[in-house]
This record gives C-alpha cells, structure tokens and sequence, in this order.
C-alpha cells in the first residue's frame, strides 16, 4: 500500500544542510496500523510528511496504492491526496468558526459531492466516532478528545485508503488517548484501513501491528 525506496530527505539554508530522511526504505501492506516512534527532530514528521505528498523527497521513490507518486504534477497530487489519505494532527486542525459537521465535510468539498450527500457522509462519519449529537456545535464547544473525534471523522469521511496520524494522542490524557486508539484500531479493523502513527507513547506502539523507530534519519528497528 505504501512503499518508499531509498528516500532521503534533506533541507538546505544558505550555511546549512540538515539531513532529515536517509536511505529509508519502508513497505507497509494493506490493512497495516503501523507506528513510528524516535526521539524529537529524527525524522518522524518528515516521514509523514513525504509519504502524506506533502512534502517532496531529495532521492528515493514513493509509491502509494500501486501508484509511483513522485513523478506526479501538482494536480495530480492533490487529487490523489484528497482521495487515497486521510490527516490526523496532534492539534486537531478544525476550523474554529466552522461548524463540526461543516468542518467533516470539508474533503468532500474539493469533489463533485452535492450538498445533500456531503452532509449524510459527515453525519455518517461522525456516527462512527461517536459524535453525531454534537454535529451542531462548535469546535471551542468541546473537550479534547471530542475535537480529535471530529478530526478522525474528517479523516475518514472521503473513505480513503491510508489514514496518517501525527501523534493523534499526544495533546490528549491518558483516558481520551485510549479512547481514540480504539477509534482507529476500530476502523483499521473493521474498515481495512492502513494507518500510519507517529506517537511517543510505548502503550500506544504497542496496540499497533508493528513498531518502526528512527533515530537521526535512519531506521534502526
Ligand atoms: P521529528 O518529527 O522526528 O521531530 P522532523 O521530521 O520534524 O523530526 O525533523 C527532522 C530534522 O529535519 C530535524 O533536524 C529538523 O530540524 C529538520 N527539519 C525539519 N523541517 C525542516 C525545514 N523545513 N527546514 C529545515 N530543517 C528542517
Ligand atoms: P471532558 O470531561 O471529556 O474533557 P468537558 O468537561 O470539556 O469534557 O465537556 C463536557 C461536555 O460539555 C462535553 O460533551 C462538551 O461537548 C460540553 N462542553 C464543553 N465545553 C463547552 C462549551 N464551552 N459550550 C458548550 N458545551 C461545552
């Protein structure tokens, strides 16, 4: 589903060179939930980043779904973006003066979706995490792990294949972390979506398929 050929990553100022990503080959199958963990500025985000399109490897190939994606234009990137991933932030992202089910259906926005079917996919969507009482309400109106509900079911409201989390738990205590973790252990499951997971917390890793680490760049396990 996902799969990286020795790619590297590094960011140039005018003094400095900073070698972010090294030689990383990663394959993670269909159906994977699989975490990353490292210490601060190894190369985490990076990674997310290069396999989420957002950001362009120096080296090194990245192919999703069968498709070899570096060679894509602009375009073509951001559609295969909005249809094949879904984003979770450690912040959450919502759109303050947005409603929550106006924030869900914002993927669905960039589609030929009409209205009627944007809003029974986001009420859909937020059934599934658990929220469809708070589709009126607004993002200041809730708790923390309600805000990463919303997130989780803007993630998931186009369907898409892969679901990359950034530390999904991290802004979160340990009770609303849990709760979270079986939401995507729930759609991982019963969905079959592959899910890629940054986190810092071992518990977390450890619920998870498979646990990568990286340490300054380079896969050590
Ligand atoms: P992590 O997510 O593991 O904390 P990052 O992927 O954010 O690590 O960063 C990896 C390395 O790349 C760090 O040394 C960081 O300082 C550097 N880096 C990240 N983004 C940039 C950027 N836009 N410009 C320059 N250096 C960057
Ligand atoms: P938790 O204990 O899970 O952190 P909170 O105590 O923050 O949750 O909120 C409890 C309930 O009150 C939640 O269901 C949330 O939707 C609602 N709520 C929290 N803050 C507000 C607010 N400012 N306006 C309206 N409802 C709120």
């Amino acid at each position: 589903m996902i799969e990286l050929q020795n790619v590297s990553k590094s960011y140039r100022t005018d003094t400095i060179e900073t070698l972010a990503l090294q030689h990383m080959n990663l394959s993670v199958p269909a159906g994977e939930f699989l975490s990353i963990m490292g210490p601060s500025g190894c190369g985490k985000s990076t990674l997310l980043n290069i396999m989420g399109l957002i950001d362009e490897p120096s080296e090194g190939t990245v192919a999703l779904a069968g498709k070899e994606v570096t060679s894509y234009n602009g375009t073509k990137v951001a559609r295969f973006r909005n249809e094949q991933l879904g984003f979770i932030f450690q912040s959450f992202h919502l759109i303050n003066d947005l409603s929550v089910v106006d924030n869900v259906e914002l993927p669905l926005l960039y589609r030929r979706v009409g209205a009627k079917e944007r809003k029974r996919l986001s009420l859909e969507a937020l059934e599934h995490v658990g929220l469809s009482n708070r589709a009126r309400h607004f993002p200041t109106q809730l708790s923390g792990g309600q805000k990463q509900r919303v997130a989780i079911a803007r993630a998931i409201v186009g369907r898409p294949n892969i679901i990359l989390a950034d530390e999904p738990t991290g802004n979160l205590d340990s009770h609303m972390g849990n709760e979270i973790m079986e939401i995507l252990m729930r759609l991982n499951k019963d969905l079959g979506t592959t899910i890629v997971m940054v986190t810092h917390d071992e518990r977390m890793a450890k619920k998870t398929h498979r646990l990568v680490r990286l340490s300054d760049g380079e896969r050590v396990s």
